[in-house]
Formats: structure tokens, C-alpha cells, sequence
């Protein structure tokens, strides 16, 4: 039996995690570009946009991860919680 934790408010993840999901839809992004130009015979451009944008993702990830180590926040992540909060937006209550 897992034990019983009380959610712990933390102001950080949510933004964390919006610039996580960000970071995904601007490689995804890229690697559309990249495939438009495939198509119309451009050729691979957009390589280093797409590494660039990958590596980013990669590091929002890591600060997620870096910062649910240090806060101790990563146990209560609702997976209900909305995937698609833009800027501005506030994260739902009694997640944030
Ligand atoms: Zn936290």
C-alpha cells in the first residue's frame, strides 16, 4: 500500500511544466517545417532549429525532474490535470 501523502502546493511545477510543454510543441513544430520541405523538395533544412528545439525540450524536462528531486512535489501530479494550459492560464485549483 502506497502511503499516504498530503498534496503539497507548489508554485513552481506548473510553470515548469507549461515551458515542458512548449518546448514539445516548438519540436514538433520544427520537425513539421522539415517535413513540408521534404515535400517540396527543399531538401533536410531546419536540422539545426530541430536540434536546437529538442535540446530544449530536454532540459525543460530535466528541470521538472531536478526540481520534483529537490521539492518532493512529483508524487501528487494529477494526470487529469489539463495537457494544453497556455500562458497565462492558471492551473487548476488544488493542483498549483
Ligand atoms: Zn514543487
Amino acid at each position: 500500500m502506497a502511503p499516504a501523502v498530503a498534496p503539497v502546493p507548489c508554485a513552481v511545477k506548473p510553470r515548469l511544466l507549461r515551458a515542458y510543454l512548449r518546448a514539445v510543441q516548438d519540436h514538433h513544430r520544427m520537425q513539421s517545417a522539415q517535413m513540408c520541405s521534404l515535400v517540396r523538395g527543399d531538401g533536410f533544412r531546419f536540422e539545426k532549429e530541430i536540434q536546437e528545439a529538442e535540446q530544449a525540450r530536454e532540459d525543460a524536462k530535466y528541470a521538472i525532474l531536478v526540481h520534483e528531486q529537490e521539492h518532493g512535489c512529483h508524487l501528487w501530479f494529477d494526470p487529469n490535470a489539463p495537457a494544453d494550459l497556455q500562458d497565462g492560464q492558471e492551473w487548476p485549483s488544488g493542483l498549483a
